[in-house]
């Protein structure tokens, strides 16, 4: 009898500390609610094979969203990691180029979405690398996209990631003999940015833009984006800076706004000159600021 009535209190116990344990689990969990949304283009969560672009620099993100690669002696740069199960697409396509996840020093973002953060905070613990980010992106990357003016409604869309270091206009990010520059072109977010860095391979050097294209996200008329007043000040001036930009070779956030399909099919070899496209970027960024036109006439 005894030992029954131990078994039965230790059953008893188990069960209360189970419940215990479920309930601080679903608080915690409610604490950091992330709900990432889910109707998401086929292509964003599909792979793609990693391949060099130019000089240091290689593409490691998914068939359409991209993160790049920049490899130096001391460590290496991630730039944007996609949705959240983005994160085993680019572990995988950094150890097929011959890399190391683990040397990953620095990380970036074009854009404070959850399309190019998902899989940041996993990627950020599992490599000890620094966050750095655009000042005006920093307070919306730290609470998860939950605040941000168009796509948060008071839910965090990716899990909430603290910056190591702000970053402003023309700050340089400077890793073994690379340096990039980051450049402020807000609007699509706060603090949305591009970079522009040098890379070299035995033949020349070529000026790389990575770019946050400013495509428009918001369906109000800017007027009435009580988060983001600045809002079509920001857009102007982003348009006008991204137009004096001079680089020999363009990317961006998306691959389809650099139609990197038509540049590059999966097995192609080391072909640099496939990204020198500037009419493509004048004329994707002239579409843009038709409808930045069209929307400030609203
Ligand atoms: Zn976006």
């Amino acid at each position: 009898m005894a030992v029954y009535i131990c078994v039965m209190l230790h059953s008893l116990l188990k069960t209360t500390l189970l419940i215990a344990l479920f309930a601080f689990t679903a608080f915690s969990a409610s604490a950091q609610k992330v709900i990432e949304p889910k109707d998401t283009p086929a292509e964003w969560s599909k792979p793609y094979q990693p391949f060099r672009i130019a000089g240091n620099l290689y593409y490691v993100g998914t068939y359409d969203l991209a993160s790049y690669l920049v490899v130096t002696p001391k460590g290496n740069i991630l730039i944007n990691t996609g949705l959240a199960n983005s994160a085993d697409i680019i572990k995988k396509n950094i150890a097929t180029l011959g890399f190391k996840f683990k040397d990953i020093k620095i990380l970036l973002t074009t854009q404070a979405h959850y399309d190019h953060l998902g899989a940041m905070a996993a990627v950020k613990k599992q490599t000890g690398a620094k966050m750095m980010v655009d000042e005006a992106d920093a307070q919306v990357m730290a609470d998860g996209g939950s605040s941000d003016y168009a796509l948060g409604n008071g839910v965090s869309t990716y899990v909430p990631i603290k910056a190591d270091r702000i970053l402003h206009d023309k700050d340089s990010i400077i890793l073994g003999d690379t340096k990039l520059t980051m450049l402020h072109h807000p609007g699509h977010t706060k603090g949305s940015c591009s970079f522009l860095l040098d890379v070299k391979d035995a033949v020349r050097t070529y000026r790389v833009l990575i770019a946050n294209m400013p495509s428009i996200v918001t369906e109000k008329k800017f007027g009435e984006v009580s988060e983001y007043p600045a809002i079509e000040k920001d857009y102007a001036y982003t348009f006008d800076a991204m137009k004096k930009l001079s680089f020999d070779i363009w990317v961006s956030s998306h691959a389809s706004q650099f139609n990197l399909h038509t540049k590059h099919k999966p097995g192609d070899t080391y072909n640099p000159a496939a990204f020198i496209d500037l009419k493509g970027y004048d004329t994707y960024l002239a579409e843009l600021d038709v409808e930045f036109k069209k929307k400030r006439a609203e």
